[in-house]
């Protein structure tokens, strides 16, 4: 498939989970593919694997959290590719806890990730993609930014401000011809997923009505579709990805 034959997509996080799947299929679709995470070594099976592909990729160690290391990176990227067309905001954290018992640590460390994370490389793209006139940003968030969840009060504000962002993002940057999106996945499957008790995956599952977990690949079908001239007129959007869990 060529549909991003000759485009660059930058994804945060693609050590492994949703970022790996969104970068493989980026990479199916022809893109050229920069993958980041924290340690440039965790990198080492998502790019075996896009190399197996036959995709032109580059690893980076980037941690999102800071915003000098964030635009030095980006800078490094632009010169290395000539452009960067696609940046899919997919690094992201979870530290769980109830209100009363969280601390500031936990509360600091998921917003900073989550939220001034995509703040930072989102900022770090712009003028590139504003001289380009072009480019899809796709921010990663979830169904618990929408709706809340008890137990995630960091987690879930973290991701409703990465669905306000996005949509402001959008209103700046769409005369520019640029695109901003967010993804709202529901229950994915993972490890953490697989080694619930039967019982608390049936209670989970009653609650999707296509009584199932998404998959990584799920995401990455939705991303595929948002960085593609095919959502050439949709900017602004929140994607519900989750079996119907919730309807808006
Ligand atoms: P994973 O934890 O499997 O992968 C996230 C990746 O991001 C990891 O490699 C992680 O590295 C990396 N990362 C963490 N902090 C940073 C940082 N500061 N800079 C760069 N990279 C970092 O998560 P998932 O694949 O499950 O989730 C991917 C995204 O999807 C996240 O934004 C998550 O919030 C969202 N999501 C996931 C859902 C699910 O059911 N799985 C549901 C809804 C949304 P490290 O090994 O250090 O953690």
């Amino acid at each position: 498939m060529t549909m991003f034959k000759g485009k660059t997509a930058i994804v945060t996080g693609s050590a492994r989970g949703i970022g790996q799947a969104i970068a493989l299929e980026l990479a199916r679709n022809g893109a050229d593919l920069v993958i980041c995470d924290v340690k440039a070594e965790w990198l080492s099976e998502t790019e075996s694997l896009l190399r197996e592909l036959g995709a032109n990729v580059t690893c980076k160690e980037l941690d999102v959290t800071s915003a000098e290391a964030t635009q030095k990176v980006i800078n490094e990227i632009a010169e290395e590719n000539g452009r960067i067309d696609i940046l899919v905001n997919n690094a992201g954290i979870t530290r769980d806890g109830l209100l009363m018992r969280m601390s500031e640590e936990d509360w600091d460390a998921v917003l900073t990730v989550n939220l001034k994370g995509t703040f930072n490389c989102t900022k770090a793209v712009t003028r590139i993609m504003m001289k380009q006139r072009t480019g899809s940003i796709i921010n990663i968030a979830s169904v618990v930014g929408v709706m809340g969840n008890a137990g995630q009060a960091n987690y879930a504000a973290s991701k409703g401000g990465v669905i306000a962002f996005t949509k402001s993002v959008a209103k700046e940057l769409a005369s520019r011809n640029i695109r901003a999106n967010a993804i709202a996945p529901g229950f994915i499957s993972s490890k953490m997923t697989d080694a619930l008790s039967d019982e608390v995956r049936q209670k989970m599952l009653e609650a999707i009505p296509l009584n199932a977990f998404g998959t990584p690949q799920d995401i990455a079908n939705a991303v595929t579709f948002l960085a593609s001239d095919n959502s050439s007129y949709i900017t602004g959007q929140v994607l519900n990805v989750n079996g119907g869990m919730i309807m808006q």
